[in-house]
């Protein structure tokens, strides 16, 4: 009978030991995770501002690709194009 319980108590608390290993396994690799991350983010030059500012739309002067947070922009007949340069939007609006 006693053998039973502590037979039960060293199960239960095995489980907690088991449950804590794996949530700071999981943890730890998610931290990692995170830096990885943080880490290619701040590489790459401010990857969260690349995500904000959304897709990228085609200057219709020169065809390149502008991010359509451009501040050069010009909304014609209720379309909004974007350029890379002053210089683009003044030739389109020629
Ligand atoms: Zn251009």
């Amino acid at each position: 009978m006693l053998r039973g319980i502590i037979y039960a108590l060293l199960s239960i608390l095995l489980l907690a030991f088991i449950r804590g290993v794996v949530g700071i396994l999981t943890k730890g690799v998610g931290d990692l995770f995170k830096e990885e991350q943080a880490a290619g983010g701040s590489g790459g030059g401010g990857g969260r501002a690349k995500e904000v500012s959304g897709e990228l739309l085609k200057d219709p002067v020169c065809g390149t690709y502008v991010s359509s947070s451009s501040a050069f922009r010009k909304t014609v007949a209720g379309k909004t194009h974007v350029f890379c340069s002053e210089k683009c939007r003044d030739q389109f609006a020629a």
